[in-house]
């Protein structure tokens, strides 16, 4: 299913703005160096997941940037295709807009890869809900804001310690990687990949994470606390959420609004931010 507008994207350098759509630019220190976004954005209304292509490619960009910096630092960064252990250890969380994009990518999907996944999903789905840890999360107090928190850590490190692969992984490889998370386009590794695989591994300094922005960006809108929603339970969490994905606001004040906490959550990063490599300087 898509919606109008269906193309809120950056603009690369000087490229013109096409007809029909407003500007929103933005402005702020990543890594202690300027970067500037420019967003076309169609005019009219949009839903939350008609702005995850634009949260992806900002991510995107800001990954490039950390890659470098830390080869300036003299550091390498370890992760290659191929190169999965993540994908079989990592209970990968999404903030609401991703998941209501995700599941209009697989629905996007040619019916016989669709098919393919949907199994591998509710296995997935079934290994958590047989286990003990949906009881083990209920007891968390849903008012204290660090039970998110207490949520993911407990989830993730039950799901490594169980070793279940993400549902999209496939030969060692994201099975759908252009439409890959937020949260594994920020992982990046910079010890040996086997270290992946028991959790020991040295991960890359960020100055935030954008799956926070977006996750607070969205919570704005829809009035909620900030959610996260489990790739492994993305098919039974989206039949009780299908509604959230037809909610529309106009495109330009979606966009803005998610500029503005960018902008302001990387100018509060960037005052304390160390470097990329633990233990390094910027
Ligand atoms: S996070 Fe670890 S397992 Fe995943 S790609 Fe990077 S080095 Fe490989
Ligand atoms: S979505 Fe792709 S990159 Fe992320 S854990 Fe799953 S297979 Fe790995």
């Amino acid at each position: 299913m898509s919606t109008q507008p269906s193309r809120i994207r950056l603009l690369a350098g000087d490229q013109k703005l096409p007809d029909g759509c407003v500007l929103i630019e933005s402005e702020f220190p990543y890594i202690g160096q300027p970067v500037a976004f420019r967003a076309a954005v169609p005019t009219g209304l949009a839903r939350l997941p008609d702005v995850v292509p634009l949260a992806r490619a900002i991510c995107d960009e800001f990954v490039r940037r950390i890659i470098s910096a830390v080869a300036d630092a003299g550091g390498k960064i370890t992760c290659t295709k191929g190169c999965g252990a993540c994908c079989s250890s990592f209970l990968v969380p999404m903030t609401v807009p991703e998941a209501l994009r995700l599941i209009e990518d697989l629905q996007a999907l040619p019916p016989a890869q669709r098919r393919r996944l949907e199994p591998l999903f509710l296995k997935a789905e079934r290994k958590l809900v047989e286990s003990d840890l949906a009881g083990q999360m209920e007891s968390l107090d849903p008012n204290d804001p660090a039970s998110t928190v207490a949520q993911r850590e407990l989830a993730g490190k039950w799901w490594s310690e169980n070793r279940f692969p993400c549902p999209l992984l496939k030969s060692d490889a994201c099975g759908l990687y252009r439409s890959r998370p937020i949260p594994c386009r920020e992982f990046l590794a910079l010890s040996d990949p086997k270290c992946c695989a028991t959790n020991t591994e040295t991960r890359v300094h960020r100055p935030f994470s954008m799956h926070q922005v977006v996750s607070a960006w969205a919570a704005q809108f829809e009035g909620t606390r900030p959610t996260l929603v489990l790739m492994a339970n993305l098919l039974g969490w989206w039949q009780h959420n299908a509604e959230r994905g037809r909610r529309s606001w106009p495109a330009a004040i979606l966009v803005r609004s998610l500029m503005d906490i960018l902008a302001e959550t990387a100018r509060q990063a960037n005052k304390t931010f160390e470097g990329p490599i633990p233990g390094g300087s910027r």
